[in-house]
């Protein structure tokens, strides 16, 4: 079969793969802790399946409107409001498969073959993978681990140029932890208020999983004046774990929308209807779901934070938020990330995503979202696995 040039180079998305080489090595007897994979490790909350029984059984088992249902989009108008203090009406808003598929419509709806899109990196590894499926250039702009993996605002300025079409931001971010405040965003839409060519995609996906006194900024609330030109997205995913019912929102340009809404009329007629009834569940019901699972995830942050401090060889900046740790692994005697991913694995039976995969290295990707004694367990076995090196 006839595979397309376009699909040169682009793989299966990197934890796709990674729990690929997690169940081979399962399937052959090997013990593995897999801190790899970025998802939740709660179940989802009774009362949002709860409302899909009810929305099955009620009948709701028909074709949705494409761009999301009255009682989703309302919903999702309302927690903008509530949440992100920012006012879009229903025709501003696109729910889709996931906040993926929000991110490759958008992209789709856009993309010259060409043009540029801007990645601070380490980056969500996905993005890169979408802007190349459609001709487009990621343009990778490197954040440093000192600078707490925020996007200055001079290094911004110096990579625009005439094809860029999109800033990719992403807060709390994946892999890095790094949480932008105000005054970082203020900053950078200083700069964007000069190219109006720029549009702005922030992806807010980890919006509710974020430490200490931190408070997440939506990026178009921080900047009004580019909120006509900012495309928010988030979902259900992180904040309900309901990584598996895929559904993701937007809310942007009625025009932009519109467009994405075309291209997912034409792709898969929507997102699922059952899964969008729990959606409303999820946003209109208790959120203690929410803070009660936060609460986990710092702790294991925490836990995660210290232990590797103590270990020899290995650093670890303490994320402000999302459910990663970004490990540095510079100081290891491999010559690359992905070397040091293996040792690992196969040293310790510990997997964990090497930064290359999100564009910089030399960088270890954990997840925090694994039970507290799997993570206990995966710190112990890296310690020992170090020990035998020294
Ligand atoms: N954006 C980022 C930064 C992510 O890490 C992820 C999930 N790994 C997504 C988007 C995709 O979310 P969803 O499951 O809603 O498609």
């Amino acid at each position: 079969m006839h595979i397309a040039s376009r699909l040169t180079g682009i793989g299966a998305s990197a934890s796709a793969e990674l729990s690929a080489a997690v169940r081979a090595l399962r399937a052959r007897g090997h013990d593995i802790i897999d801190l790899g994979i970025g998802q939740p490790d709660f179940d989802t909350p009774a009362h949002i399946i709860e409302a899909a029984h009810r929305a099955a059984r009620e009948g709701q088992t028909r074709y949705p409107p494409t761009g999301g249902t009255q009682a989703l989009k309302a919903a999702v108008c309302a927690k903008f409001q509530r949440e992100n203090a920012l006012s879009y009406t229903r025709d501003q808003i696109l729910v889709s498969n996931g906040a993926k598929q929000v991110i490759f419509n958008a992209l789709m709806a856009t993309l010259e073959i060409g043009d540029e899109v801007l990645l601070c990196a380490p980056y969500f590894d996905s993005y890169a993978s979408m802007v190349q499926v459609l001709g487009g250039v990621p343009v990778k702009l490197e954040v440093q681990e000192a600078d707490l993996f925020i996007l200055k605002p001079d290094a911004l300025a110096a990579v625009i140029g005439p094809r860029t079409r999109w800033l990719m931001l992403n807060s709390p971010g994946n892999p890095t932890g790094a949480v932008y405040t105000h005054d970082s965003y203020r900053a950078l839409g200083q700069v964007l208020e000069r190219y109006p060519h720029v549009s702005i995609l922030s992806d807010e996906i980890y919006e509710h999983i974020i430490f200490d006194d931190r408070q997440h900024i939506s990026f178009a609330a921080a900047c009004p004046s580019l909120y006509h030109r900012t495309l928010t997205v988030t979902g259900a995913s992180k904040a309900y774990a309901m990584t598996g019912w895929r559904i993701g929102y937007g809310g942007g340009p009625k025009e932009l929308i519109q467009a994405m809404t075309v291209i997912q009329s034409q792709i898969c007629s929507g997102a699922c209807s059952i899964a969008q009834a729990a959606t409303v569940a999820a946003l209109e019901g208790p959120q203690d779901f929410v803070s009660t699972s936060c609460a986990a995830y710092a702790a294991r942050r925490d836990l995660v934070v210290e232990r590797i401090n103590a270990m020899p060889l290995l650093s670890l900046r303490k994320p402000g938020g999302a459910f990663y740790a970004l490990i540095n692994v510079g100081a290891l005697p491999f010559k690359t990330d992905q070397d040091a991913a293996h040792f690992f694995l196969n040293t310790a039976g510990v997997a964990g995503v090497p930064g290359h995969v999100y564009g910089l290295s030399p960088f270890l990707r954990l997840s925090l979202a694994a039970a507290d004694d799997k993570l206990e367990e995966g710190l112990a076995r890296m310690r020992t696995a170090l020990e035998g090196i020294l």
